[in-house]
């Protein structure tokens, strides 16, 4: 019988991969926690009409690559896309915000989008996503900004680009909006089908166009960042100001849209060279009015989304460097050495020492070589005839050495060596 697969675009993360897994997510509840962040999980299913209403229904990810189905029950249910809805409808939800409008929450988990499965993309990718809300102060943009770069480099990461641009508010798009409608009006026929759509639908989404035909229409597309009013410039500037303080350097690019309609003001990517054409490893921005729009009061945020797969996929870190090997291997041969092999062993597990054995009671020579393959770091070599003369030895893997040891302060000396290093 053949064997059933996973789906495409869907990753196992094995054994092997888990430590370095955990490893960046130590890193960032630490970090994070440093910087008042507190950890919040979020389900993985929500209604559809969560991210209808807050990525926007003529967004890439909601038009086209969203997991929805209709539930037993007769409602549209939605593996989530992205974190930052199912965040602040927690915040609302729970009255996070009557309590205290200003809250630091992260939260790190599986994403879904139906996307074209390529390298570094897939269909169930992870996130480890930071929302700081209730604040519009620009030291808030500067402090989220400050600490992804931090958390990025501490992990490792070295040739970040950090590339900022605004989106101005409802204040300054209209202008924009009609400057670019008026190009998109020209050059419709070059458009595709999409774009075209687009132009009545939502222009600003012309940019997130893989197209290489709408691309060279794109590229000569007016600038948001020459619309933004006094306050949405004022803001950007001072934000800029104190990146400046932080001597983080960055570039002010005004291509970076982000694919959600939520963001305004202040939007930011990080990227690095190694990555080819997916070469955003996180991205985030301010979202002023998502909160009200979501139902809530007019409470103002701003977040980021680090790509976990990507972040892992750059780092010059290997997996066997977060592999725990076994501190003891116990090789036991004869009914006798196996019983007492098999409390002992337990029981130093119960103890917190990594400890490893055979049950299948082969030769003493391929219980051997079994410790060798998980390179464990002792093995004690336990035969009938050591339980006879009350006595068991004890391998120094590393050093190639060996103690014999008595079969009444054995334990007590085992633990003292393990716990010794
Ligand atoms: P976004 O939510 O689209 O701003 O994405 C934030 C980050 O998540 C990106 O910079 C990527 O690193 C990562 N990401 C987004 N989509 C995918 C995907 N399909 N597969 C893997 N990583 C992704």
């Amino acid at each position: 019988m053949e064997i059933i697969t996973a789906i495409k675009g869907f990753k196992d993360i094995l054994p092997q991969e888990t430590g370095k897994w955990r490893y960046i997510e130590e890193m960032a509840r630490k970090i994070f926690t440093d910087f008042g962040f507190r950890e919040i999980r979020v389900p993985i299913l929500e209604k559809t009409e969560l991210f209808q209403r807050s990525i926007g229904e003529t967004t890439d990810i909601v038009e086209k690559e969203m997991y929805t189905f209709l539930d037993r029950g007769g409602e549209y249910l939605t593996l989530r896309p992205e974190a930052t809805a199912s965040v602040i409808r927690a915040y609302l939800e729970h009255s996070i915000h009557a309590a205290d409008p200003v809250a630091r929450l992260f939260t790190i988990g599986p994403m879904f989008r139906r996307e074209r499965p390529q390298k570094g993309r897939y269909r169930q990718f992870h996130q480890i996503n930071a929302e700081l809300l209730g604040l519009d102060d620009p030291r808030a943009d500067t402090e989220i900004i400050l600490m992804l770069i931090h958390f990025l480099k501490s992990v490792g990461l070295a040739d970040l680009r950090l590339e900022i641009n605004s989106l101005g508010c409802p204040e300054c798009r209209p202008a924009f909006k009609e400057s670019l409608i008026g190009l998109l009006q020209d050059k419709e026929e070059g458009l595709c089908g999409d774009c075209r759509r687009r132009l009545t639908t939502n222009p600003l989404r012309v940019f997130d166009c893989k197209m290489e035909q709408c691309g060279t229409i794109i590229a000569q597309a007016p600038k948001l960042l020459d619309f933004i009013c006094s306050t949405c410039r004022d803001h950007f500037e001072r934000v800029k100001e104190f990146l400046k303080d932080f001597e983080l350097s960055f570039e002010v690019n005004a291509g970076i849209v982000r694919g959600l309609d939520y963001y305004s003001k202040t939007t930011f990517e990080v990227t690095t060279e190694f990555l080819g054409a997916q070469n955003a490893i996180a991205g985030g921005g301010r979202y002023d009015r998502l909160v009200k729009e979501l139902g809530g009061p007019d409470i103002p945020g701003i977040g980021f989304a680090i790509g976990f797969e990507r972040l892992i996929s750059l780092l010059p870190i290997k997996d066997e460097d977060f592999i725990l090997t076994p501190q003891l291997f116990i090789a036991a041969l004869g009914t006798e050495a196996q019983k007492k092999a098999f409390v002992l062993c337990n029981r130093l597990r119960t103890m917190g020492l990594r400890t490893e054995m055979d049950y299948t009671g082969k030769s003493l020579k391929a219980q051997m070589k079994r410790a060798g393959k998980l390179k464990s770091r002792y093995t004690l070599i336990l035969g009938d005839r050591e339980i006879v003369e009350k006595k068991a030895e004890l391998r120094d893997m590393q050093k190639g050495t060996q103690e014999t040891l008595s079969l009444d302060t054995m334990e007590e000396a085992i633990i003292k060596t393990l716990r010794e290093g």
